[in-house]
């Protein structure tokens, strides 16, 4: 009988079974493949962080949070785990999104500058973006190694105790009368809580609650520059609101692995076990990604390096789900992340394990409760 048994060992529940380990309850964690992997939501090396957030005003205080979670633990295992280069947001006139960035670090007390295009591509040359545009430089934000900081929670978790079982799939979480007993493809295990953190695999494993999470597949691509240090060291993250490419996302090229970049947009939906892993399986893979680079960032269009294939789980309003079971107490579950949770997986790892507790945190998690879905929002309901 475990304290706490953790039921997907990706980006949040390695980072809840860590705390929880930390607080010397006995954890088991149980992954389907290994950790970190190439099969679920947190790979290709980098995962941005922002502070002034085009998402709302309310991820705030939990990025704040994260950002210091994430110290600690680069402090506890002696490793970059975030590299601080600064995120510009840029959009259209009327971006809600840009809107909402400068909001939210206004509302926040985050340092932030607007800027007009001609500002921007003065500042970054291998900007090209027209000239109503104006952008919100975020000098606190990065991104983290996502790979690196799985590896580093395990290890951590390990440390403190936490026994890991990769490459063992659950395949149910079935509460007994005081007790829950999870089924794996391998054996049967009993905890007096669990935490199902299974990402675009969750709404598998609690069928019961008919979640409104949609798994869709999404591509990066890795592309070498043109002409070498416009996009380097001094280039920053971004994100782009256009008319015309709708919301793009992407990394500086550092220590040569290429300028990066992904679509919000662009979804084809997946069921995550039959995935088109392949990237250019669509011509869109690369196609969509060149065009948008040779709009807004010419000199980055150059050869392809490098191209993967990623899953998003999105939920109606893009917001996550955190919460304990609706009818049972012992179950905690998160999942939703939308395509922008990675960031705040050290805090809501943090809010599992003491959810995992007695059912409560000090965080403010309401916008993410499943209630939500229940309202008579037809907007909400899928
Ligand atoms: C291309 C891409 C770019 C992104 N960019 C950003 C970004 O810049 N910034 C940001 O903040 N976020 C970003 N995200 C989102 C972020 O990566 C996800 O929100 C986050 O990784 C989701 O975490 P998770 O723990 O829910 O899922 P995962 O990390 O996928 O973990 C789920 C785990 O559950 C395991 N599992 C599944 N089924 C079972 C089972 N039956 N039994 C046992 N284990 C199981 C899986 O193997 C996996 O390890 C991006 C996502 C993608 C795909």
């Amino acid at each position: 009988m475990y304290d706490v048994i953790v039921a997907g060992g990706g980006s949040m529940g390695i980072a809840a079974a860590y705390f929880r380990a930390k607080q010397g309850a006995s954890v088991l964690v149980l992954d389907k493949y290994e950790i970190p992997n190439q099969m679920a939501s947190h790979h290709g090396v980098t995962r941005m962080l922002r502070l002034s957030y085009g998402h709302g005003s309310s991820y705030v205080p939990l990025a704040l949070e994260s950002l210091k979670l994430w110290a600690e633990l680069e402090t506890s295992v002696g490793k970059e785990l975030y590299r601080k280069t600064g995120a510009i947001t840029i959009g259209y006139p009327d971006s809600e999104f840009v809107e909402m960035a400068i909001e939210s670090a206004i509302s926040n007390n985050i340092p932030y500058k607007v800027m007009t295009a001609d500002e921007l591509t003065d500042k970054w040359r291998g900007l090209d973006i027209p000239d109503d545009y104006i952008g919100c430089f975020d000098p606190s934000a990065g991104f983290l190694f996502s790979e690196d900081c799985l590896t580093a929670y395990k290890d951590e978790a390990l440390k403190y105790g936490a026994e890991i079982h990769e490459n063992e799939a659950v395949v149910s979480v079935e509460q007994e009368e005081n007790f829950i007993t999870v089924k794996t493809d391998k054996d049967t295990y009993h905890g007096a809580k669990v935490i199902v953190t299974a990402g675009a695999w969750l709404p598998k494993l609690l069928p019961e609650l008919d979640l409104k999470i949609q798994p869709v597949r999404k591509t990066i691509s890795w592309f070498k520059p043109h002409e070498d240090n416009l996009y380097g060291n001094d280039f920053p993250c971004y994100i782009f609101d256009t008319k015309d490419h709708g919301l793009y996302y992407g990394f500086p090229d550092f220590d040569d692995y290429g300028v990066k970049l992904g679509s919000m947009d662009n979804d084809i939906n997946c069921e995550p076990d039959e995935l088109n892993r392949e990237y250019g399986a669509y011509e869109q893979d690369e196609n969509d990604d060149r065009a948008f680079l040779e709009r807004y960032m010419p000199q980055a269009a150059g050869e392809l390096i490098d191209g993967k294939v990623c899953m998003f789980s999105r939920t109606p309003d893009d917001d996550f789900i955190i919460d304990v079971h609706p009818e049972n107490p012992n179950i905690i579950l998160a999942g939703g992340f939308s395509g922008h949770g990675f960031k705040f997986a050290s805090a809501i790892g943090s809010i599992l394990s003491d959810l995992s507790v007695d059912g409560t945190t000090t965080h403010d998690i309401s916008t993410f409760k499943l209630s939500r879905f229940s309202k008579p929002d037809e907007t909400l309901l899928s």
